[in-house]
């Protein structure tokens, strides 16, 4: 179902008056986590004054570390519905539980399978079940026919709304996070007809690296890209290392707009 022999033309998610896929780059913009009101509707206001529509931000985050902060959990999907109440940005947030599904579907618009999840085949049937679009990231080691056939499991359960997203995977490289396979945007367009988004932050770790490759996404045929914003990276509860200051994240917006098909 997610192969270009099934359907031709390009798959496109219409959410409001915003279209995934479509002729426009979107950006999904916000902090790696979400840690405080103050903390993200400053995000909110800065990424939607820099002239993105979608709001990103975890509520339940996937941490390495048991000890480290693992998200404000409802509260936190409290306060992105209420930023999208204030801004009018869509939101997407992390799902990694079943028992989450229907907590998370109810404040989100779009929810969003990690990169830790995204062979998870217990939680893509449920996800599979709802009405809501599903942002799937590459798993961390995944081959591009794994990660199609987990759309795959999410299509052949009912739903078609699916979104990925290429966020890097583990090569022998340590200086970057991860080995952001830039050629996999247009292999996956080639192979199917679902958009595709980049997310260079994760796929590099470095804030520095965020707007090159940001640039090279595109140049590549990326439908748009996911970017951590955070009001003062280097307090960040998550991510501050490869988060963009609003500041750098109105500079990465204009290139988009001078490079690309944005707004
Ligand atoms: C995220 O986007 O918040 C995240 C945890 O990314 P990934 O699943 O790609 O590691
Ligand atoms: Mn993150």
């Amino acid at each position: 179902l997610a192969g270009r022999d099934f359907r031709q033309e390009d798959t496109v998610i219409t959410i409001g008056d915003v279209e995934i896929g479509g002729n426009q780059v979107q950006v999904f913009a916000g902090p790696c986590a979400v840690e405080s009101w103050e903390q993200l509707i400053e995000s909110a206001r800065a990424v939607k004054e820099a002239g993105a529509k979608i709001l990103r931000g975890g509520a339940f985050k996937p941490r390495t570390s048991p000890y480290a902060f693992q998200g404000l959990e409802e509260k936190g999907l409290q306060l992105l519905a209420k930023a999208r109440e204030e801004t009018g940005l869509l939101i997407t947030t992390e799902v990694m539980d079943p028992r989450s599904i229907e907590i998370i579907a109810h404040y989100s618009d779009i929810l969003q399978v990690g990169a830790r999840n995204m062979q998870n085949f217990f939680l893509l049937k449920e996800l599979a079940k709802i009405e809501k679009p599903i942002l799937l990231k590459r798993g961390l080691s995944s081959t591009i026919e794994e990660w199609l056939m987990a759309a795959e499991y999410l299509m052949a359960g009912g739903n078609n709304q699916v979104i990925l997203c290429e966020r890097g995977i583990r090569t022998f490289e340590t200086y970057t996070r991860n080995t952001l396979d830039i050629s996999a945007v247009p292999i996956v367009k080639q192979l199917s007809h679902l958009p595709v988004i980049v997310d260079p932050s994760h796929g590099t770790g470095k804030w520095q690296l965020v707007r090159p490759m940001s640039q090279a996404s595109i140049a590549a045929g990326a439908d748009g890209l996911m970017i951590e914003v955070h009001p003062n990276p280097s307090e960040a509860l998550c991510d501050g290392p490869q988060s963009l200051t609003p500041e750098n994240f109105t500079v990465l917006m204009e290139d988009m707009r001078k490079m690309a098909r944005i707004m």
